[in-house]
């Protein structure tokens, strides 16, 4: 029920986007999934075309709730069959499969997928699970991935061959989920986010034909697929530079602070991210506002982890002003590079990384702290604690803060990815376990406040939304870039690749099937 009030409050605000949202009429309407797909028909027709190995399964196989598990319940595609292919080359098949019954389909991978527009997709959800090789080439400096690769596994497997990669920040997540649109993760200070360093992708367009996408073959394409890429095709292989893998340990600070000393942090935040120019090695600090109730069960507090490239004594050096803001608790540690998640709150077994429950988020991109704004987000959360004490045991409002030299240092317009001025990334976010309408309202409405403060924070820039955190309630240009050409050329991609919107389910650039 809940689920339901919090989803149409959302997709009423999709809709109104879509319907301002002028619509060319190059977009044809497509053929809706059948209300009932048959698996038996399904196993039957198309399995005997898939290699050994692929799967088949509907709502009656054991497998189905696993393969349907996601992070965020609100953001619950309608899956009537889970497609999991063996090889790469079956996802063609499939799609074209698909296309022949007018039956829609998602890449899926790891499930973290959290906007609510995914709730409008009906029919086959291709596993991508798979899809895993790692491929390391004879240069050493890159390597072919599955698409179906996920950033725990890349970062230990590169390390103990001696490398890394641009992976995001957190082990449970896929690599082209995240990559697709930017990708954030601790190296994208020296080397860039995951799109910036794709050298080549296999994909499978709407229409089920293979093709090899990179700056020489389909380039158009290329420059879409880093950063608007899910509205485009399914990545089925990828190749990524990787490098040395630098220093044989990180050092990890981790800290509480009590909400008294919100200001004091902050400040020294701004001091130390210096308008975007944090050291490359001071890869990402975390920063929660949650409760704690180890420390107090009256407030929230702050709870900040730093991690560093390189030896405690550099990274101490870096860190003086926070060691001077006298914390409730603080633990550091040197351990390799994979294990700094562990230390980080981001490993896969860590509670940020679970499935399940309903969740509702705020997002923001930011230049730098405004100190006011996060006193009043803070205040508000400590409000909450009185008022709203289910949601506000369940909030959790981070604030990343990566290094960000190399993201700034490429060219804005090579890519789709519009945010590269953003040095700081914000998401809010609530769990809302079953119970009355009334709460699913309440949480939803602390999260678009919570977004509210941190934009009206930097009232000379336009509110930004990265798109791995939007919700789908955002503007496309707050998504995909206020200068119109770049929603222009989108558009006028999709039209040449996907001309019948088939990829249409993540935060869509057309979000409405038909014309205009
Ligand atoms: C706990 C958590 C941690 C996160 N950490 C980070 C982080 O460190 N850095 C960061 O940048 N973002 C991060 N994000 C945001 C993340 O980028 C998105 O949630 C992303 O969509 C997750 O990808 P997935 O494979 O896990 O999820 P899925 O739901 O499986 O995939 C999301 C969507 O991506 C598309 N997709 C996935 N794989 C392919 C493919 N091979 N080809 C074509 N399309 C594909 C599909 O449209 C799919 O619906 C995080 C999110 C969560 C919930």
């Amino acid at each position: 029920m809940r689920a339901s009030v919090l989803l149409s409050t959302c997709l009423g605000m999709l809709v109104s986007l879509a319907e301002s949202a002028s619509i060319p009429s190059y977009f044809e309407r497509s053929p809706s999934t059948p209300r009932r797909l048959d698996v038996v028909k399904v196993q039957r027709e198309l399995g005997a075309q898939l290699s050994k190995g692929s799967v088949i399964f509907g709502p009656d196989d054991p497998r189905y709730p696993e393969a349907l598990s996601r992070w965020n319940n609100f953001a619950r595609p309608k899956v009537q069959l889970v497609i999991e292919p063996a090889q790469e080359t079956d996802v063609s098949t499939i799609v074209k499969y698909c296309n022949r019954n007018s039956v829609d389909f998602l890449a899926n991978n790891k499930g973290h997928g959290g906007t609510l527009t995914l709730a409008s997709f009906d029919g086959v959800q291709i596993n991508l699970a798979s899809l895993r090789k790692i491929d390391i080439q004879p240069s050493g400096t890159s390597a072919w991935f599955g698409g179906g690769v996920y950033d725990g596994q890349v970062s230990w497997y590169l390390w103990d061959k001696g490398y890394v990669a641009t992976t995001g920040a957190c082990d449970c997540v896929g690599m082209m989920g995240p990559g697709l649109g930017g990708g954030h993760g601790r190296h994208e200070g020296l080397y860039g986010m995951i799109s910036d360093n794709i050298r080549q992708l296999n994909v499978v367009l709407a229409d089920g034909r293979r093709i090899r996408v990179n700056k020489n073959s389909h380039s158009d394409l290329f420059w879409a697929m880093k950063g608007a890429g899910h509205n485009f095709g399914i990545v089925t292989s990828f190749e990524l530079n990787i490098y040395p893998r630098g220093p044989d340990t990180w050092h990890y600070h981790n800290y509480l602070w009590t909400g008294d000393k919100l200001e004091a942090v902050f400040n020294a935040l701004n001091k130390f991210h210096n308008n975007g120019s944090t050291p490359v090695n001071m890869a990402n600090n975390y920063g929660f506002f949650a409760m704690n109730p180890a420390v107090t069960d009256k407030a929230p507090i702050m709870q900040w982890t730093f991690a560093y490239r390189g030896s405690a004594a550099e990274a101490e050096k870096l860190l003086v002003d926070f060691n001077n803001i006298p914390a409730a608790g603080s633990l550091q540690g040197d351990v390799s590079y994979p294990e700094i998640t562990s230390f980080q709150g981001t490993a896969e077994d860590s509670p940020l990384c679970q499935h399940g429950g309903y969740r509702a988020t705020g997002t923001a991109g930011l230049q730098v702290y405004n100190v006011t704004a996060e006193r009043q987000i803070f205040d508000s959360f400590q409000k909450r604690v009185a008022s709203d004490p289910v949601l506000a045991a369940s909030a959790q409002i981070l604030h990343e803060g990566y290094s960000t030299a190399a993201v700034r240092a490429a060219k804005p317009d090579d890519s789709a990815y519009p945010h590269r001025d953003d040095n700081l990334l914000m998401l809010a976010q609530v769990v809302i376990p079953p119970g009355d309408k009334e709460l699913e309202n309440a949480a939803s409405d602390w999260m678009t406040e919570i977004a509210g403060y941190w934009n009206a924070g930097q009232p000379s820039r336009k509110p930004t939304s990265y798109v791995n955190y939007a919700n789908g309630g955002e503007s496309l240009e707050s998504i995909y870039g206020y200068e119109s050409w770049r929603l222009n050329k989108l558009r006028a991609l999709k039209a040449k690749y996907d001309p019948f919107n088939r990829f249409r389910f993540y935060n869509p650039i057309v979000s409405k099937r038909g014309k205009a």
